[in-house]
This record gives structure tokens, C-alpha cells and sequence, in this order.
């Protein structure tokens, strides 16, 4: 195995990656698309926004991988990140760069390789977008020439502010080790307390500018049975999809935390009452829709939800809207659950939708 070098303009590449503020961020749509994007058209089981770091390369997304980072001597990204050119490699155990990596002789048992550097300006490569197969193979220029343009999406999303605003904040506002320790490293979301740093700056903002603001409780059902019946592993895959699911089906600016084992919190930013029905809607139905994949095999699921929206003149507190969320979700999973409830903006009453 040949270690990467370390690129003459290191310092400052690493500054510049830093001062980027992304890393250690949770799970973003807008770079889960692309890496899905990817896998689908260039036919590979993995794909990875990778960001290379001092001594590890971290991965912004990726898709066919549960883990996070890699070191970065094991790191494919590192000797892309040397170049302008995408580096490929059709059969890692031909190559004397990568043969004995441990990537390739054990999991995930690279075999092909093909990436781009993602070249900020002043020349400064901070990572890659990158294909993975575990079988060896050709690349066509078709395909390279998709790569190289999806590369160039991951650069100027990059570039571009599209978060919340409390995201935007909360990334400015926290050092990076302070963020890490705010993300929950299974789902990849912001745990709970990452999620109660977001919801008070939300709420603080919805009652200044007056705009209204809903809370979903989302809880999936029957999910120890999951775990006795397929595992756990079964049961962390399926946390990790209902995650990218439910990522996939809001809007930029809305957030969302995992709160608890199976139950994530939801923050729809400024959303009226039937946009949040279609958001719910939108949400049950593609859990329902996609059974994850697993290594037992294929695990059909259902989730519930309780919601309310806050108006911004009432007087409650959050932890009051929080409770009547939670009581929603209870009469979801008491009226059947695979379904959501919105309760009165005081839970006056109780509006439920069951599955078709
Ligand atoms: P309901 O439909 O009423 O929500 O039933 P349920 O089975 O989903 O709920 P219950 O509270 O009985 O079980 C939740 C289970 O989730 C129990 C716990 O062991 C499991 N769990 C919590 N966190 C994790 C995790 O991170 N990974 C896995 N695999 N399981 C977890
Ligand atoms: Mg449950
Ligand atoms: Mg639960």
C-alpha cells in the first residue's frame, strides 16, 4: 500500500475546509440526492461526498456505508484530492497503491474506484465525489462525464447558504467539536440536545416574526418487534433509512432531530395547516412505500405521528406544544397506528388520517 502524500498546499487546504464549517454537520437532502444520484446512474453500490481532514476523511454523505469517517492514510479521496484529474482504478487488487489497503482486503472490499476532487478556488482540493464498487470494472466516458458534473453540484451546493436559518446559526455559532458532540452518530441527525439548541432559536424566531411553526412527533411502529425479529443491526438500518427518509421529504429549512430510540421531532418552519397534511402525508407514505434493506432481507415498516401547529400569539410554551404532540401520537398508535394525528392548535380536538 502506498500512503498518500500530503499536498503541497496543505495548510491552507485545511484551513479553507475548516473555515467551510461543514464538517461534523448532520445529514443534508441536498447532498444525499447527489450521492443517490450516483449510485443510481453509474449503477455502484456506494457513493461518498468524502471531506479529507487532518487524519481522517469524513463523509458529508454516503450511501452504502454505515460509517461516518475512515482514516485518512486508508483513504481512496487522499490521492484524488492530489490532482485535478478524477483518479480511477478498475481493480484495486492491481493496483500497488491500494492493494493492501484495508478497505480492499476487508470491508467494504473495494475493487473500484472512481473520483473527482472538489477544487474550491485558489486551486484548493477539499475532498471528492466519489463511486464505489465492490466488483471490478470500467468506467465509460459517459458515465465520467456524469460523475464530473455531479461533482461540480457538490461544489456549488457548497457554496451555497440553503439552511435553515438555524442551521446557518448553529453552524457559525458552535466549534466543530462542540457540533460533533450535537449529532447522533447513528442516524446522523441532530440528537436531542442538538435538537432543543435548534427548536429554541425556531420558536424564538417564529413568536418575533409572527409566523407559525408545527411540531411532529414521528415514532415507528412496532419497532422492537423489528429488532427480535430481524436483529438489531436490522433495527439501526431501519433508524438509519426512516432518518434519510423523512430528510427526503421536507424542505431545506425545516429540521429535524432524532429525540429518542425510534422517535424523531420535526420542525416545519412557517408551514399552514394543509401544507402540513401533505407534508405528513408525503412523509408516512414513503416509509410505507420503501421496505429497507437489510442483511435479514427486506423489513416493511409504518410509522405514526402526532402534530399541532403553534400560531405565533399563542402563549404556551414549548414544552406545552411538546406535550400535546406527544398526546396525538399516542391516539395515532391507539387508533392503529400507520397514520398521523393533528391535534387543535390547543388540542381542542383531534383531526386523524389513517392510511389508505
Ligand atoms: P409502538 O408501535 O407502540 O411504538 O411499539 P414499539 O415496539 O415501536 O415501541 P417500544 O417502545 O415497545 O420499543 C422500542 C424499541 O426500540 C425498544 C428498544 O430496545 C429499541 N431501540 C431503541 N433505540 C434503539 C437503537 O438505537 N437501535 C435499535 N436497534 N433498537 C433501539
Ligand atoms: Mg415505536
Ligand atoms: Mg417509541
Amino acid at each position: 500500500m502506498i500512503l498518500p502524500p500530503r499536498p503541497k498546499n496543505e495548510t491552507e487546504r485545511l484551513q479553507s475546509l475548516k473555515s467551510l464549517g461543514i464538517l461534523d454537520t448532520p445529514l443534508e437532502e441536498r447532498f444525499e440526492r447527489i450521492t443517490r444520484i450516483v449510485c443510481n446512474s453509474l449503477r455502484v453500490p456506494i457513493s461518498a461526498i468524502s471531506l479529507v481532514d487532518d487524519k481522517r476523511q469524513w463523509f458529508k454523505s454516503v450511501q452504502g456505508l454505515s460509517v461516518t469517517e475512515t482514516p485518512r492514510e486508508m483513504a481512496f479521496c487522499a490521492h484524488t484530492i492530489l490532482s485535478d484529474e478524477p483518479v480511477i482504478v478498475p481493480d484495486a487488487l492491481e493496483d500497488e497503491r491500494f492493494v493492501k489497503n484495508p478497505l480492499v482486503t476487508g470491508d467494504p472490499k473495494i475493487r473500484f474506484y472512481a473520483g473527482y476532487p472538489l477544487v474550491l478556488e485558489n486551486n484548493l482540493r477539499i475532498g471528492t465525489l466519489c463511486a464505489i464498487d465492490q466488483q471490478p470494472r470500467e468506467m465509460s466516458n459517459d458515465l465520467l462525464s456524469i460523475l464530473q458534473d455531479l461533482t461540480e453540484m457538490v461544489r456549488s451546493e457548497l457554496s451555497s447558504l440553503a439552511l435553515s436559518r438555524s442551521n446557518q446559526e448553529l453552524r457559525d455559532e458552535l466549534r466543530q467539536a462542540e457540533r460533533a458532540a450535537l449529532i447522533d452518530p447513528l442516524s446522523r441527525l441532530w440528537n436531542r440536545a442538538g435538537g432543543e439548541k435548534m427548536i429554541e432559536r425556531e420558536w424564538t424566531a417564529a413568536i418575533r416574526d409572527r409566523t407559525s411553526i408545527s411540531i411532529a412527533m414521528l415514532d415507528i411502529d412496532h419497532f422492537k418487534a423489528i429488532n427480535d425479529n430481524h436483529g438489531h443491526d436490522a433495527g439501526d438500518e431501519v433508524i438509519r433509512n426512516v432518518s434519510r427518509t423523512v430528510l427526503s421529504c421536507l424542505r431545506p429549512h425545516d429540521v429535524i432531530c432524532r429525540w429518542g430510540g425510534e422517535e424523531f421531532l420535526i420542525l416545519l418552519a412557517d408551514c399552514k395547516n394543509e401544507n402540513l397534511t401533505h407534508a405528513l402525508d408525503r412523509i408516512l407514505q414513503t416509509i410505507r412505500n420503501v421496505p429497507v434493506e437489510t442483511e435479514t432481507g427486506l423489513v416493511s415498516i409504518t410509522a405514526s405521528i402526532g402534530a399541532c401547529t403553534i400560531s405565533p400569539t399563542a402563549p404556551d410554551n414549548f414544552s406545552d406544544q411538546l406535550k400535546i404532540a406527544d398526546k396525538a401520537l399516542y391516539a395515532a398508535k391507539n387508533n392503529g397506528r400507520n397514520q398521523y394525528v393533528i391535534a387543535d392548535a390547543h388540542c381542542a380536538g383531534a383531526r386523524s388520517v389513517a392510511a389508505e
